[in-house]
């Protein structure tokens, strides 16, 4: 058992605090340990605090938590940083988003070819990449030895970012391989009897290896597609679209699977328009990353952000009986994700399938455990450069990470077709920040079948520069300087 020190940063965030909170509480070898919650907006923040404080009182777990605004602060002693953290939030990539529609943008101009999710933006962030640098710096100088688990979007560009702007040692952090599970579902399948890998990068992996009982799953996954079950297809929520027709068409494309966000980021094939969205990611719909969809997430991440304030406030509610007083509630009130996040949370000991705790836990205490992860390629994916950042499969223990053999290899069209120009525009977003470099800004425009003109992809980023909360990045890129 080794007490340690964890920062998270963007504390408020709806998605993450709570579930990392449950992990906490609920991995006995970080019993002792100390949770800095940081944030800059103080009423998300108290309400977690309040909400962490009570959920370790309940469960008699030996946790201690320090709330602040100050990120200095948080990173003082810091063993473990979590980067979860959205620098102006969801309404500054709406705002971005409305701003490249008005231009012809569909869904905003960061809705690129293979990186179609709506908020993984890579060219209009500015201030979110930024502070990925920033705090990295800060690490260097106030926690050097700690490491940086990278959460927020965009992790792809993120942690390529970080890796080459500090020496910070940074790992990206995702729950997309859960497709995996998702699909063996689909299939009838008993999880423990798969023999399953993927590789790829961040939002960009591929089911490389699928065995069950010793069978090729891939000839089971041929007979569900044969057998009909695509026509009678039909989405429970925006984002399954695991076995959706797009995911289909890829995998016949491909000859693997694409996996969890991977789907979302196909081609301008599946997402051209809301039309199109929904002929491949299904009704009503269209995916996540629609504009229905998109609102079917917001609604359910302020629902969330609503629960933490309302049981906050209600101190008297006991929140291991969360799950009892859902049920009382009519039929359809709550979401049936939340009655998910609150039957883990009403749990003595269920985990929320977030990886970051466990994977502090093995680092920490050597229990070992495969984890899919974020890491500088080295040889691990053939074709890919040393250093860049790889999604793939790998044993965590005191060590550190031993990445699996990639076998069998990704096929020749995944990496040539879908990996190499998913690089390209990694590389083309950093090299724009990196040096200030505007005319890179709009010659990534210029790439994208959407551009028109010239006047179009100047007028839109132009108009970006131009807002309030973009005087930094107007100036950055104004007077080219680097990062
Ligand atoms: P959110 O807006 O609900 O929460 C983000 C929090 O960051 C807010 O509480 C906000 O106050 C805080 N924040 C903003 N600027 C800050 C700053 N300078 N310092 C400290 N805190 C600051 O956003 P969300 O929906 O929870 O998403 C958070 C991030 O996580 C996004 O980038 C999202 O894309 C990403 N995400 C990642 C995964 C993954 O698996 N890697 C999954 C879902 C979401």
């Amino acid at each position: 058992m080794a007490p340690v020190k964890i920062s998270i940063i963007g504390a408020g965030s709806a998605v993450f605090s709570m579930r990392l909170v449950n992990d906490l509480c609920k991995t006995k070898g970080l019993s002792g340990s100390l949770v800095s919650l940081m944030d800059i907006d103080e009423q998300r923040l108290n309400g977690v605090y309040e909400l962490a404080v009570r959920y370790v009182k309940e469960l008699g777990a030996d946790l201690r938590f320090e709330k602040t605004t100050s990120l200095e602060t948080s990173l003082h002693e810091a063993d473990f940083v979590i980067n979860t953290a959205l620098v102006g939030g969801h309404a500054y990539l709406d705002k971005v988003r409305e701003i490249g529609e008005r231009y012809g943008y569909y869904r905003g101009i960061d809705a690129q070819e293979l990186n179609m999710v709506t908020d993984y933006c890579t060219i209009t962030n500015f201030n979110q990449l930024k502070f990925f640098v920033d705090l990295a710096r800060m690490m260097e100088r106030i926690c050097p030895n700690a490491w940086l688990l990278q959460t927020a979007n965009p992790v792809f560009e993120g942690t390529n970012l970080i890796s080459r702007c500090s020496k910070i040692k940074v790992v990206g952090f995702c729950h997309g391989h859960h497709g995996v599970i998702e699909m063996a579902e689909a299939l009838n399948l008993d999880e423990r009897k798969l023999d399953w890998q993927v590789a790829g990068f961040n939002h960009a992996i591929w089911l490389n290896r699928f065995f069950y009982d010793g069978e090729d799953g891939y000839e089971l996954l041929d007979r569900w597609i044969e057998g009909g079950n695509l026509e009678g297809w039909k989405p429970r929520n925006p984002f399954d679209v695991q076995m959706s027709p797009a995911a289909i068409d890829m995998y016949r494309f491909y000859g693997m699977m694409p996996i969890g966000d991977t789907v979302r980021n196909g081609t301008w094939y599946y997402n051209k328009d809301f039309e199109t969205k929904k002929r491949w990611y299904g009704e009503p719909w269209g995916g996540p990353d629609s504009e229905e969809g998109w609102k079917w997430y917001q609604k359910q991440l302020k629902t969330t952000t609503d629960a933490i304030a309302y049981l906050s406030a209600n101190r008297s509610l006991k929140l291991l009986s969360l799950n009892t007083y859902l049920k009382f509630l009519p039929e359809g009130t709550v979401p049936k994700e939340m009655m998910r996040e609150a039957e883990i949370f009403s749990s003595p000991d269920k985990l929320s399938g977030e990886q970051h705790i466990p994977f502090i836990d093995s680092l920490v205490n050597g229990n070992v455990r495969r984890f899919v992860i974020n890491v500088p390629n080295e040889g691990y994916i053939e074709g890919i450069p040393d250093g860049v950042f790889v999604e793939v499969p790998a044993v965590v223990d005191k060590d550190g990470w031993h990445v699996e053999r990639i076998e069998p290899k990704l096929s020749e069209k995944v990496l040539k077709f879908y990996l190499w120009p998913r690089m390209l525009r990694m590389e083309w977003a950093l090299y724009a920040i990196m040096n200030g470099d505007k005319s890179a800004l709009i010659e990534f425009l210029m790439r994208d079948p959407r551009t028109n003109s010239l006047e179009q992809a100047e007028g839109v980023i132009e108009e970006i520069l131009g807002l309030e909360e973009n005087q930094k990045m107007r100036l950055h890129y104004e007077k080219g300087m680097k990062l």
